[in-house]
């Protein structure tokens, strides 16, 4: 088998990967939905594996893997991995999660993640009132995680959060030492959604980037009584393009809380000082960004050696972003504890997407499919309507 071509399409604002091979086989793959900017990210790999065998997933991915990047940079290396492992599960007729090695779960845990509610306000309260309405959720969460303190409206909406000033611009620009009242907020907050959670829903805080390590430290002291499933990426995550891992580990150090980071984090190397120095509890890659599922897999091995846990990333990861996160959850060691579950947005995805199970989440858990490949594809003749005019060839 040989690749003949390699697409992408925007659809809905996300981009769509299909590498085309001549035995009439297609994989799919996609990346994170505000990635809209990434076609020609994509397209730019296909000179270097048209004629390969798409089915050796890993010489394929020898050719493209250097030419990535942290995050977002990463994501189109990643996308055309998913749908190496998509063509190479359909070409075997077997699931991706065959081919990684097998299941260790026949369900993989999930946490809201796409699944959001406009907040009110930045107040204890309005926090209280947001995990409540997760808590009543059909999807039945396990593990609620709620954005606080830099990650949030917080720094805008209360006043004297911070020493620093705050700047206008893209996310996650802002960051300072918190006033004895901006910090003190915080913590409010995270008591504020425990009382409603109960011990029964397990909550994790994304927190930053932007904490200085003395408010780190002192906010993961503060809630160590709370129980936390863990507190993400204070000081370096989402677009930060390094890891920190010697300050991560001065944090972990000082406190029984759990420290994550990771999801921008492109390729295992970049892992290597985070894990063998225990710079953090868990790591949280996301397959759209990584490098892929089987990075993912790899990581999670390594990170269980470590006694490191996984809480993958992959709230704009998309239905299909969804599959290659259910096959890697199945896989993972026992030290997998859940992903961030993304959605089909706009809803219209529901519609187009076919093989998902149906509902997709019972009891904070998704049955793993058995369907060859990454088991969902895309219905054409009713996704036609969605692409744009520059895309109305991508399924032919
Ligand atoms: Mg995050």
């Amino acid at each position: 088998m040989k690749i003949t071509d390699l697409r992408c399409a925007i659809i809905g604002g996300s981009p769509v990967v299909r590498v085309i091979t001549d035995e009439g086989i297609v994989g799919l793959g996609q990346a994170e939905t505000p990635k809209s900017y990434l076609k020609p990210h994509v397209l730019f790999y296909k000179q270097h594996i048209v004629g390969e065998d798409p089915t050796n997933v890993e010489r394929v991915m020898l050719k493209i893997r250097r030419l990535g990047a942290f995050k977002p940079w990463g994501s189109a290396v990643s996308a055309i991995e998913m749908a190496l492992w998509d063509i190479a599960g359909k070409a075997a007729g077997i699931p991706v999660y065959k081919l990684l090695g097998g299941k260790v779960r026949d369900q993989v845990r999930i946490y809201n993640g796409g699944v959001r509610f406009p907040m009110a306000g930045s107040s204890p309260q309005d926090y209280a009132d947001d995990v409540a309405k997760m808590k009543a959720r059909p999807e039945g969460f396990t593990i609620v995680k709620a954005s606080v303190g830099w990650h949030s409206a917080t720094p805008r909406n209360v006043p004297n959060f911070t020493y620093g000033e705050i700047m206008n611009g893209p996310a996650h620009i802002n960051k300072g030492l918190l006033t004895e009242r901006g910090l003190k907020h915080v913590i409010a907050c995270a008591e504020a959604m425990k009382a409603v959670l109960g011990d029964e829903i397990g909550l994790a805080l994304d927190c930053g980037p932007g904490w200085t390590v003395p408010d780190a430290k002192r906010l993961a002291k503060a809630v160590e009584p709370l129980n936390l499933m863990w507190l993400e990426d204070m000081v370096s995550g989402d677009y930060s393009p390094s890891t920190l891992a010697d300050v991560y580990r001065d944090i972990t150090m000082s406190t029984t809380t759990p420290i994550h980071t990771g999801e921008q984090v492109y390729l295992r190397h970049n892992f290597k000082e985070l894990i063998e120095h225990q710079a953090v509890n868990i790591v949280g890659p996301d397959p759209a960004d990584v490098g892929g599922i089987a990075e993912l897999k790899w990581i999670a091995e390594y990170a269980d050696l470590h006694g490191i846990l996984m809480a993958p990333h992959g709230v704009f990861d998309g239905l299909i972003g969804l599959a290659a996160l259910v096959h890697s959850a199945a896989v993972m060691p026992q030290n997998y504890i859940a992903f961030e579950c993304p959605i089909g947005n706009p809803s219209w995805w529901y519609d187009i997407i076919e093989g998902l199970p149906i509902p997709t989440v019972k009891n904070g858990l998704i049955d793993v499919w058995d369907a060859p490949g990454l088991g969902v594809t895309i219905n054409p003749d009713k996704a036609q309507k969605y692409l744009l005019e520059e895309d109305k060839g991508f399924f032919d």
